[in-house]
C-alpha cells in the first residue's frame, strides 16, 4: 500500500502522463487492426510534420526528397523516407534535435557496437508513453509496477555508486544482487518471497534459477511474471526456470532510442506497441519509428537485429490485433567467416536449436570467432550430454569450412554485462 502511494506520487512528479498514456493503452488494447492502423497513420502524419517543423536535419532530408508530410495519408509512404543508423544519430547528432521547447526532458545515454556512445534528449511524453507500453503489459499479468520485485541487471556495481542505488531501489519496491557470489544469489532467491515479479538479463535470472535448482531451495513464492530483457532466451534456460518458478520467462523487446517496441502476451507472441512505433521490415531487418520521439525524432531506425514478423492473417487467441513478431534472429550482418565462404552469424545458434528439436540434447553456449576458419566453441555442460552428436551436425552445416575447437564444461558468463552468444573479431 504505502509503496503504491510513494509510486504514484513519484509518477506524478517524473512522469505527470503516463497515467494518461496508460489509460488510453489499455482501451487500445482491444482495438481491431483497423482501428490500430487508422490511429497510427494520423499519429504518424503529426509525428513527421513536427519533425519537419522543429528538426533541421529532418527539414533538410525531406526537402532534398521533396517530401510533404503535410500530405502523408498511407503508412506505405513511410518507404519513401531513407532509414538511419546509429553511426547517423550520433553524426548529425545535434541538427537532429527538434528546437521545440518541451516543458521537461530527460538525458538518456546509450553505448554503441563500437564503443562511441549516442546521447540524446527524451521528451516527457516519450519517456512516459514508453512506461505506459510496458506497465500495459505488466497488467496482462495482473502485475501493478509498485509491486516488490527483483532486478538482475549487471553485478559488481561500484561501491561507490551502490549506495545511491539502494536507496533508489527502496523507492521503487525492488532489490538486486551487488556481486555475484552463491551467499548473495540465495539472499537474493529468498528475497523473492513476496515479490510480485522477477526481471533482468534472461542469463542472469537463469543463473539464479540454477542455483535455486542445485541447492534444493525451496522459495515459497508468489510471482506472476518472470521478464527477460536485451538478450536472447534460449530453451536451456526456460527449462531451469520453469523448474525453479514454475513460469517461464517472457520478452519484453525494445531498445533505448526505439522504447518498447513488443510485449510477449500470456499465449506467447510478442505483440508489437503500435500505438507508440511503427515496425517495418525490410530483408529480414527491423526499421523502427518511434512516433513520440519528438525531442529526438527517430524515423526508420536501423536498430540492427533480424526479425521475422508473423503472417498478416496471424491471429493471436489472446484477441489482440497488434500484429505479432514471432522471432529475432540476432544481430545484422554478423558472419561466421570459414576457409573459403562466409555463413550468417545465426548458423550456430541454428545448429544448437536443432540438437534440442531433434536429440532433445539442451546446451548453453558461446562461440567466438578470433581467426578465418576457426571458431572456439564455449559449452556449459558437460561431454557426455552431447555425445559426439554436437561434432556431427556441426560437420553437416559447415563442412570443412571451420575447424571447431570444444570446451565442455566452462562457466559462459562473467556475470558482468550482458551475454552474447557469438562474439566476433574478424570479418
Ligand atoms: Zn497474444
Amino acid at each position: 500500500m504505502m509503496h503504491k502511494l510513494l509510486f504514484k506520487y513519484g509518477v506524478r512528479l517524473r512522469n505527470p502522463s503516463l497515467y494518461d498514456y496508460l489509460s488510453f493503452l489499455k482501451k487500445s488494447d482491444s482495438w481491431s487492426h483497423k482501428r490500430l492502423i487508422a490511429y497510427q497513420t494520423k499519429k504518424c502524419k503529426e509525428f513527421l510534420e513536427f519533425a519537419y517543423k522543429y528538426s533541421s536535419f529532418y527539414k533538410t532530408t525531406f526537402d532534398d526528397l521533396n517530401f510533404k508530410p503535410s500530405e502523408f495519408k498511407d503508412l506505405e509512404q513511410m518507404k519513401l523516407l531513407p532509414t538511419i543508423s546509429k553511426t547517423a544519430l550520433i553524426r548529425y547528432n545535434s541538427s537532429i534535435h527538434s528546437d521545440y521547447p518541451f516543458k521537461k526532458v530527460f538525458p538518456a545515454l546509450t553505448s554503441g557496437t563500437t564503443g562511441e556512445s549516442l546521447e540524446f534528449l527524451k521528451n516527457e511524453e516519450w519517456d512516459s508513453s514508453n512506461r505506459a507500453a510496458m506497465f500495459r503489459g505488466y497488467s496482462w499479468y495482473g502485475v501493478h509496477p509498485a509491486d516488490k520485485n527483483g532486478y538482475l541487471w549487471g553485478y559488481n556495481i561500484d561501491p561507490k555508486q551502490a549506495l545511491r542505488i539502494k536507496w533508489l531501489d527502496r523507492l521503487q519496491n525492488r532489490f538486486r544482487i551487488f556481486s555475484y557470489n552463491t551467499k548473495e544469489i540465495e539472499y537474493f532467491a529468498k528475497n523473492l518471497k513476496g515479490a510480485g515479479y522477477l526481471h533482468g538479463y534472461s542469463s542472469m535470472i537463469y543463473e539464479v534459477a540454477k542455483l535455486v535448482n542445485r541447492s534444493g531451495l525451496k522459495i515459497d513464492h508468489k510471482l506472476k511474471m518472470i521478464k527477460g530483457t536485451s538478450e536472447m532466451i534460449f530453451d536451456a534456460y526456460q527449462e531451469e526456470v520453469t523448474k525453479a518458478f514454475g513460469l517461464k520467462i517472457l520478452s519484453e523487446y525494445g531498445s533505448a532510442e526505439s522504447g518498447v517496441i513488443a510485449f510477449e502476451c500470456p499465449e506467447g507472441n510478442m505483440h508489437i506497441a503500435m500505438e507508440n512505433v511503427i515496425v517495418e521490415e525490410e530483408d529480414g531487418e527491423i526499421l523502427v519509428t518511434n512516433l513520440l520521439s519528438k525531442s529526438f525524432p527517430i524515423i526508420r531506425y536501423r536498430l540492427g537485429d533480424m526479425i521475422e514478423l508473423a503472417d498478416k492473417d496471424f491471429k493471436c487467441s489472446c484477441g489482440r490485433a497488434h500484429p505479432v513478431i514471432l522471432n529475432i534472429k540476432g544481430r545484422v550482418g554478423v558472419k561466421i567467416i570459414g576457409k573459403s565462404q562466409e555463413f550468417p552469424g545465426r548458423m550456430i545458434y541454428n545448429v544448437i536449436k536443432n540438437l534440442s528439436i531433434e536429440h532433445g540434447i539442451i546446451l548453453n553456449y558461446q562461440a567466438r570467432q578470433h581467426m578465418k576458419g576457426v571458431v572456439d566453441l564455449y559449452i556449459e555442460q558437460n561431454e557426455e550430454n552431447s555425445e559426439g552428436i554436437l561434432e556431427k551436425e556441426l560437420k553437416k552445416y559447415f563442412k570443412d569450412e571451420i575447424d571447431f575447437n570444444i570446451f565442455y564444461g566452462k562457466n559462459l558468463h562473467n556475470m558482468e554485462e550482458k551475454l552474447n552468444d557469438f562474439i566476433t573479431t574478424i570479418g
